[in-house]
């Protein structure tokens, strides 16, 4: 870790004295938004620890939330191997995105290969970088995470959302035991829709609760590597 004073001496201002800074959710890795920041800013995001700016349209500096309420608390920063973009891990307080979004990546564009191969992918925005099988749970959280920030009208993780906790721990209490019986009747096909049910709860749960899945994924990597005494 350098000093404010080397950083600014490392990283490469532009002509207007401007870097790019990107905004990543510090617990779901989420890219949430792309802005500018001078050393006025660099500064102020240090001192403050909340994200700070510099608006090119309206020519000031800008603290992101300042308005909207929608603050970023500030993790760490980081500058690239030849120092013209900041990345920043943040905290979000709310949506990064002014369209109430929770990222400002909401534009998919096409892929249209020559090849005829497949994409790789559907969307990257909300999983950059996870491309196992269990990718799932990392978009299904990402979508769980937005669906409570916008509260879509119709959607069912909306309404559980609006009933509240109680709501979520019952349907986990009625979706784990929907889970035994299917076991007990030796019936996988309804195993497969319980456990489904189940693992969607939870997620919920954790959402509610504001503990990452990630932090899951790291106790059950910890267990697993924890050697045996027997
Ligand atoms: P806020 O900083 O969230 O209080 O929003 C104040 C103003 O900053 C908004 O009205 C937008 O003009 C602008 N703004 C907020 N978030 C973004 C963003 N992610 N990208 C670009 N402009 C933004
Ligand atoms: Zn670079
Ligand atoms: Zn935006």
């Amino acid at each position: 870790a350098v000093t404010l004073e080397q950083a600014v001496e490392n990283i490469r201002w532009d002509e207007g004295g401007l870097v790019p800074a990107i905004i990543q959710d510090a617990d779901t890795r989420q890219v949430l938004m792309m802005a500018y920041m001078n050393q006025e800013s660099l500064r102020l995001t240090l001192e403050s620890g909340d994200t700070w700016f510099w608006s090119r349209s309206r020519q000031e500096l800008w603290h992101k939330g300042g308005t909207s309420g929608n603050t970023q608390a500030v993790v760490s920063i980081d500058y690239d191997c030849d120092g013209d973009t900041l990345l920043i891990q943040v905290k979000p307080k709310g949506p990064a995105c002014h369209t109430g979004k929770i990222t400002c990546f909401h534009n998919p564009v096409v892929m249209q290969r020559q090849d005829g191969s497949e994409p790789v992918q559907e969307s990257s925005s909300s999983t950059a970088g996870v491309a196992d099988r269990f990718a799932v749970l990392g978009e299904l959280e990402a979508i769980i995470a937005q669906r409570e920030a916008e509260r879509p009208e119709g959607a069912y993780t909306t309404y559980l959302f609006d009933k509240g906790v109680d709501k979520i721990l019952k349907k986990v209490g009625e979706e784990t035991a929907e889970t035994i019986i299917a076991a007990k009747n030796k019936d996988n096909a309804e195993l497969r829709l319980e456990v489904s049910d189940l693992i969607y709860h939870l997620l919920v749960l954790l959402q509610e609760r504001k503990l990452p899945l990630d932090d899951i994924m790291d106790e059950l990597a910890r267990r697993h590597e924890r050697p045996r005494r027997d």
